[in-house]
């Protein structure tokens, strides 16, 4: 019992460092996903369009973080409530080797199928 918790308390602490480097990684990055301007006299067209490929990309990166970000956070409330390692649409405790794989999955095999 005393080696769960531990190893809860060590999974949650990886969890909110990994939430702050999203966070971080958004912040940096925010630069690059402002919309490409209109007007940009000194760059031509095919710049343009590298710059609005980059940022499409940029986009796309953040839409993944923010993913992963809400699974995590999803995950640390489960850890906080006490439901953690156990599928939150039929109850049933989940499989360590599952949780290995991607510990902020929320649901078991079966109910992922
Ligand atoms: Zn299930």
């Amino acid at each position: 019992m005393i080696d769960a918790d531990l190893d809860l308390a060590v999974l949650r602490a990886s969890l909110v460092a990994r939430l702050e480097d999203l966070r971080a990684a958004s912040a940096t990055s925010s630069e690059s996903r402002r919309p490409v301007e209109l007007d940009q006299t000194s760059v031509g067209r095919v710049s343009r369009m590298d710059a609005m490929q980059v940022q499409a990309m940029a986009l796309a990166m953040e839409r993944r973080r923010h993913d992963e970000a809400r699974r995590i956070e999803a995950a640390i409330g489960r850890i906080d409530d006490g439901e953690y390692g156990y599928c939150i649409a039929c109850g049933e405790e989940m499989s360590a080797k599952r949780l290995a794989v991607d510990p902020t999955i929320p649901t078991c095999i079966r109910c992922a199928a």
